[in-house]
């Protein structure tokens, strides 16, 4: 008897908090993260009685350039509800939100389609850890919240992992906000099912979500306890459970509410709103953000290896300095192997000495200057890399900078026959080395070719030189 394989099918429900100046419905600082607790606080976010909530304009304009992003549908209407529960850090007994009519509905990343996207308020910060009583930090009620929710299209961990990255750098691109998972910017919630048949099975939603790795790793467990309970002829039960980072498992928090449970309702104080006649719709259009897929091709037009391009996209830093870099290749036409050239370097070198604290002063224009220094041959490449922690530092125009140092490549075969001999004078050993069969010892000749003539001397020319001289 053949059985079919388990297909697992997993949906996600994505919170960013929105980096506007101010929170969702008050004019309170959003600054939820690294200030003294209840420092940007009023009575709105404070839910006092009486108090009428303002819906943020940059906070709906954000959601709609999202929603240009990702080819969603912008809603022509739209209003907020009043989503009901009961926490301690929601004193208003009720969360605003939407609930019939979200901003965005439909779009899709990295074929994942969207099922809508909608905005609301964060709720404040409960601490249980410093004794036998609670503490409350408002700075985070009210902050503006983006949810977004995808189809049931996922089908793999890894998926799920990529479609989170994707999301994040979109995000992170458009600059509408910070989204750092280990702060609580973005957090994952996944619903996760299997089933042997084309009838989805019965779904378990896990929460606490807070970096890529714990997506993965709660996904791939999920589905092997469901997997696990069903062979066992057992029922999965619809429940939420939440991610234990440590012990690498989901456990059980409660049976899933139903939107009944939350008594949704439209929010009077609010007006209904008509997307249509809002100013910044028609702002948006005029802006021009390239987003990474669009980056991706681009890259890969001009000669990028993928992992370097996703090196680029993924850092701010790079993705920001290599934008120039092309921006300036392009103006001044330079030849095609430039731009990979570049990007070698930026990516390696560039990288390497940053990371060792090397501050960066190199002006995209000198950068390019050295890039082509070495690609018309110029200088060597033994040149290009000892230049550039000076180059860094001082931002020194290259070519000025080698010409006082006389490292421009020599193509003077007398200065470079008399380098030859004495490296061969100097190093009796690895010649008789080389002669006895050693062929790596050519290589050690070359560098040392290399650095008596401080990197000046052609390498390729050296070898040539030497080869003849050693036969
Ligand atoms: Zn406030």
């Amino acid at each position: 008897m053949t059985e079919r394989s388990y297909t697992a099918t997993i949906g996600l429900e994505v919170h960013v908090e929105l980096a506007t100046k101010s929170k969702m419905f008050c004019g309170c600082r959003n600054q939820p993260h690294g200030s003294e607790p209840n420092a940007h606080i009023c009575p709105v976010c404070l839910a006092h009685p009486g108090t009428l909530p303002v819906p943020n304009e940059e906070a709906i304009a954000s959601i709609l350039l999202f929603g240009q992003a990702v080819g969603a549908q912008a809603a022509t209407y739209s209003e907020f509800d009043r989503k009901q529960y009961f926490y301690p850090d929601i004193p208003k007994a009720y969360q605003l939100s939407q609930y019939a009519y979200p901003f965005l509905t439909g779009g899709a990343i990295k074929g994942v389609a969207l099922t809508r996207v909608h905005l609301e308020e964060d709720t404040a910060r409960s601490q249980h850890d410093k004794g036998d009583y609670s503490l409350v930090d408002f700075n985070r009620a009210g902050v503006p919240l983006m949810e977004l929710v995808t189809e049931p299209v996922i089908h793999s961990a890894t998926a799920a992992g990529d479609f989170a990255r994707e999301l994040q750098l979109t995000l992170r691109t458009l600059g509408i906000a910070h989204v750092n998972m280990e702060r609580g910017e973005m957090r994952v919630e996944a619903n996760i099912s299997v089933s042997q048949t084309d009838t989805l099975g019965t779904k378990v939603e896990v929460k606490n979500l807070n970096s890529f790795k714990s997506v993965e790793s709660a996904i791939a467990y999920e589905i092997e306890r469901q997997v696990a309970l069903l062979e066992q002829g057992e029922g999965v039960a619809q429940e939420t459970r939440g991610w234990d980072e440590v012990k690498q498992r989901t456990y059980l928090q409660r049976s899933k509410e139903t939107a009944k449970d939350y008594r949704y309702f439209p929010d009077p104080d609010i007006p209904k709103m008509s997307i249509q006649d809002h100013m910044y719709f028609s702002r948006l259009s005029e802006k021009t953000i390239e987003l990474p897929e669009e980056k991706r091709k681009k890259y890969k037009d001009i000669g990028l290896p993928s992992n370097q391009i996703e090196t680029i996209i993924q850092s701010d830093f790079l993705d920001t300095y290599f934008a120039q870099v092309v921006k300036l290749a392009m103006d001044v036409a330079t030849t095609p192997s430039v731009l990979p050239l570049a990007a070698n370097y930026l990516t390696s070198d560039v990288v390497w000495l940053r990371g060792k604290g090397t501050p960066m002063h190199l002006s995209a224009k000198h950068f390019l200057e050295l890039i082509s220094l070495l690609e018309r041959g110029v200088i060597t490449s033994r040149v290009a890399k000892d230049l550039l922690p000076e180059l860094l530092e001082s931002n020194a125009a290259p070519e000025v900078l080698a010409n006082q140092r006389g490292l421009i490549r020599s193509a003077d075969t007398n200065a470079l026959s008399v380098i030859l001999q004495q490296v061969i004078v100097d190093n009796e050993s690895v010649v008789a080395e080389y002669r006895a069969g050693k062929a790596a010892s050519l290589q050690f000749l070359i560098g040392q070719v290399m650095k008596i003539s401080k990197g000046t001397a052609d390498p390729a020319l050296a070898r040539e030189e030497l080869l003849k001289l050693l036969s």
